[in-house]
């Protein structure tokens, strides 16, 4: 048996890029799922195409570490601007958040009026600026070149942010909108809840502004689905699809690798299965206790898919909505969810009608815990609250529109992509220093994803990818 380079377990974000970054290594990229993308992936069922969960590109601009993530893999996204990345919908209030900062401000100050709007959300925008632009962007453990490079990113992070890196974001905000209106902070926390996965209460100064920040970049809408970016990326590396890895046995100088098809070896191994399902993976005792000391984050998506009637439906629909509302959904730690639209214009995902995915946020054990009856009952409350509140909002739509409807709890994640939570541990002030990092104590090794270090979505994962890159590289 030949001894592989490098062997990724994984198609997400994560798992991708770094193959797209090492093609010209040894390579086999095993994903379980006949579609690429975990979390991102685009799915067919009832002859229709579906975004599984992430709908929005971002970071696809000059001097972000995705676009220099793709331009070195030498890739071209089929992708189109949003202009208005996000309307946000709530108690019959519109919000639309668009890149230009003083027509956002206009908007704003119409719906959440206050007299240090402008100071609050330009110090929001300045900080995240400041951010993309750091140069020494590092964290990493386990050896004295990967400490010193974190301790050069963590001073460079002093120098560049001071006080405000440690500054508590609640704090900031009470100080700036002195009295904010309830309404408002559940504006705040409901675009939080989507950035960060987590609201304003315990993060840092710098987290709440690249959170709430986002839609100050360019937000892009991928044509035929956002799986279409990864059948792109990866179209000249060997990737093995329906190829489950079940367990990884540390040898000498490698890894032996046996999957649902093959027996395997190779190198070096980059994980990019949850950081909570590896464990699993191993026989080695000390491998095991790595990977269990990561305390479980029981935070997943509850997400509704639906195929509407784009005949009849007069009107056409922005990209991406979020709705806030007065009381939280049932069955889930959120009042909010997130609408995302196909293009009309998109032959493949409009083909049969508007492609829509819907979610929000809940526990991850939750479902898992149910019995059969109560997850299927308590699904439907979940569907029916949720479609109601969205029919409320969408007053061109009506429930006969809606031609194809079903939806996914963790169980449903964990059946596909084998993973109950959704999105990794936010970091928080408390968390910091236990955040996972792309490399382990053991040689060859390696972990990418949203449940390490720098977080979830296409920006976070491409920070967490240009830091396994350099720790790969510089051992291999
Ligand atoms: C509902 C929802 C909406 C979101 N919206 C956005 C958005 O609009 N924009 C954005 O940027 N981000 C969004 N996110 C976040 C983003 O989708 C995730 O952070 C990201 O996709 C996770 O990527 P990952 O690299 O961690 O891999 P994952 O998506 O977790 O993929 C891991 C892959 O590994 C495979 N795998 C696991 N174990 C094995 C094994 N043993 N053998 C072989 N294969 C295996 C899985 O099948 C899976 O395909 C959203 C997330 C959710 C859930």
């Amino acid at each position: 048996m030949k001894t592989l380079d490098l062997a990724v377990i994984g198609s997400g974000i994560g798992g991708t890029l770094i193959s797209s970054l090492n093609k010209e290594k040894d390579l086999i990229l095993f994903e379980r799922d006949s579609n690429l993308g975990g979390c991102a992936s685009t799915f067919k069922r009832y002859g229709n195409l579906y975004n599984a969960g992430a709908t929005t590109f971002v970071g696809y601009e000059k001097n972000h570490p995705v676009k220099d993530i793709f331009d070195k893999a030498g890739f071209i996204p089929d992708i189109k601007k949003s202009e208005i990345a996000i309307r946000v919908l709530q108690n019959n209030k519109v919000l639309d958040r668009v890149k230009d900062f003083e027509t956002f401000l206009e908007n704003l100050n119409k719906v959440y009026p206050h007299k240090n709007n402008r100071i609050f959300w330009e110090k929001i925008k300045e900080v995240d600026e400041k951010f993309w632009e750091l140069k020494k962007l590092h964290y990493a453990k386990y050896s004295l070149d990967s400490y010193k490079k974190t301790a050069s990113s963590v001073l460079e992070l002093f120098s560049v942010f001071g006080f405000d890196l440690i500054k508590n974001a609640n704090n900031y905000i009470n100080e700036t909108l002195i009295n904010i209106s309830k309404e408002y902070k559940e504006f705040i926390d409901a675009q939080l809840l989507i950035t960060l996965q987590t609201k304003a209460e315990g993060i840092s100064l710098l987290s709440l502004c690249i959170g709430l920040a986002y839609p100050f970049h360019d937000v892009f809408y991928s044509n035929g689905g956002m799986g279409a970016i990864f059948d792109g990326l990866l179209e000249d590396i060997n990737v093995h699809k329906n190829e489950e890895i079940k367990k990884i046995i540390k040898e000498q100088n490698s890894y032996k690798i046996l999957s649902n098809k093959n027996e395997y070896s190779s190198k070096n191994i980059i994980l990019n299965s949850s950081i909570y399902n590896s464990s699993i993976l191993f026989e080695d005792e000390n491998i095991k206790k790595y990977y269990d000391k990561f305390s479980f984050s029981n935070q997943s998506a509850f997400v509704i898919y639906l195929t509407l009637d784009s005949k009849d439906v007069k009107k056409d629909f922005l990209h991406h909505y979020q709705i806030i509302l007065k009381n939280e959904i049932p069955n889930s730690i959120s009042n909010s969810f997130f609408v995302s639209f196909s293009s009309k214009d998109d032959n493949k995902l409009s083909q049969n009608g508007y492609s829509v995915t819907i979610s929000t946020h809940t526990k991850a054990l939750f479902w898992k815990d149910l019995n059969n009856q109560e997850y299927k009952e308590q699904k439907k409350i979940t569907e029916d609250f949720i479609i109601n509140h969205f029919l409320e909002n969408f007053e061109t739509i009506k429930k006969e529109d809606i031609i194809k409807k079903f939806s996914a709890t963790s169980k449903t994640f964990k059946r596909y992509i084998n993973r109950y939570n959704c999105g990794g541990r936010a970091i928080t002030l408390k968390n910091i220093l236990q955040t996972p990092s792309c490399n382990t104590p053991f040689k060859g090794l390696y972990n990418i994803g949203d449940t390490v270090f720098a977080g979830q979505g296409w920006p976070g994962i491409a920070i967490g990818v240009q830091t396994l890159n350099k720790e790969l590289n510089a051992k291999c």
